[in-house]
């Protein structure tokens, strides 16, 4: 990949083309309709970007976490259906109905606080004890919203539920209940919709009429590794400084690391508050003059040390992590360095780096 000089410091490219590709991958494999999850910015990637770019390769819904999130879209001029499917009672649901978004109600007193005019999906828990209402208060739920619908005060669109990961056969069966007895009160929801992006790759029978698809829009693969999805995001940082320091030297915060050997030390201007994770200090490498370097010593706040081949030079460019073509970690390696997800690392890049956007529409 190529990397122009224009903001010196650490770099985050994000690549819409990855995340077109990722998009039509996904809309292929769903037997309904595609919704992109775009919640926290787009999995750090920029909310209106991903959103724009995969309503474009396939996808016709948008989703997100809250409200506040949805009118950022709608702002942003984009006019998809769009779901916001965790809002706290006290939200401004009169703002949801003016920008057409549509609103998960997991619960009675959600219902109760429903405005005229709203969209909703009846949000059901199906085994994971997070969000939506408990079996056990299905009844009730329907009950109301019919009578909601019927005095044409709300429309249910859909009804919705989300997987844990395992159980999978044990949740669709009671989603399959839920759907059944959502009809059974009268209800006609158009979208009935379970899967996210593991069970889209891996799971048909999850599909129903609609998929919501977050991750593996940026290149991420929970159901782990499918190569056909593409990562979306490099971060590289510049060799700012460049030392040969003889064996046995201390680096870094705590001494926790020294040189085995005389060798060469380059420092990046990256750090943990950039988004690298500490914990990955010990296992942490870079792809630096075409060959993985590993970190030496602590990753401070605002750098690390990487131990360097004899030919490195300052303003050589360092990729901490990016899709893979060159050899350098994927974001899926930092995660697995610091005992965490990808997703965590994506969505936790600090606000420093500067910000790159390439392969749009
Ligand atoms: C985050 C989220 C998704 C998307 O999940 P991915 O695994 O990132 O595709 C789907 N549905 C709900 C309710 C979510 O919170």
């Amino acid at each position: 990949m190529s990397v122009a000089t224009l903001g010196a410091g650490a770099r985050v490219t994000v690549d819409l083309g990855a995340v077109a590709h990722n998009t039509r991958t996904l809309a292929a494999r769903a037997r309904g309709e595609l919704m992109a999850v775009v919640k926290a910015d787009g999995f750090g990637h920029g909310a209106a970007d991903v959103a724009r770019t995969a309503l474009g390769a396939g996808a016709t819904w948008l989703g997100v976490t809250g409200l506040g999130e949805a009118l950022a879209l709608r702002a942003a001029g984009l006019t998809a259906p769009l779901l916001s499917w965790l809002n706290p009672l006290g939200e401004d649901f009169a703002a949801a109905v003016r920008q057409q978004v549509d609103l998960a109600v997991p619960s009675l007193a959600h219902l109760a606080a429903m405005p005229p005019g709203a969209r909703v999906h009846l949000q059901l828990d199906t085994g994971m004890a997070r969000d939506g209402a408990a079996p056990g208060e299905w009844g009730a739920l329907f009950e109301a919203a019919r009578e909601a619908e019927a005095s044409g005060r709300i429309v249910v669109t859909g009804v919705m539920s989300h997987l844990a990961g395992p159980e999978t056969a044990r949740a669709v069966r009671s989603f399959r209940d839920g759907i059944a007895a959502a009809f059974a009160a009268g209800l006609r929801p158009r979208v009935c919709h379970l899967a996210a992006t593991a069970a889209t790759l891996t799971r048909p029978e999850t599909h129903f009429d609609l998929v919501r698809t977050g991750a593996g829009l940026v290149g991420i693969d929970p159901s782990g590794g499918d190569t056909a999805l593409r990562g979306a995001m490099t971060l590289t940082a510049p060799v700012v400084e460049v030392r040969r320091v003889p064996a046995g030297t201390p680096v870094g915060y705590d001494h926790t690391w020294r040189a085995a050997r005389d060798t060469c030390l380059a420092l990046l201007p990256v750090g943990y508050a950039d988004g690298l994770p500490r914990a990955a200090g010990p296992w942490a490498e870079v792809l630096l003059g075409g060959r993985r370097c590993r970190v030496a010593g602590r990753i401070s706040m605002d750098q690390i040390v990487v131990e360097a081949g004899p030919g490195v030079r300052i303003g050589d460019t360092a990729i901490v992590f990016g899709p893979g073509d060159d050899g350098e970690p994927a974001v899926g390696d930092w995660a697995a360095w610091a005992g965490t997800l990808p997703h965590e690392i994506v969505t936790g890049l600090g606000r420093r780096p500067y910000r790159h956007v390439i392969g749009g529409l």
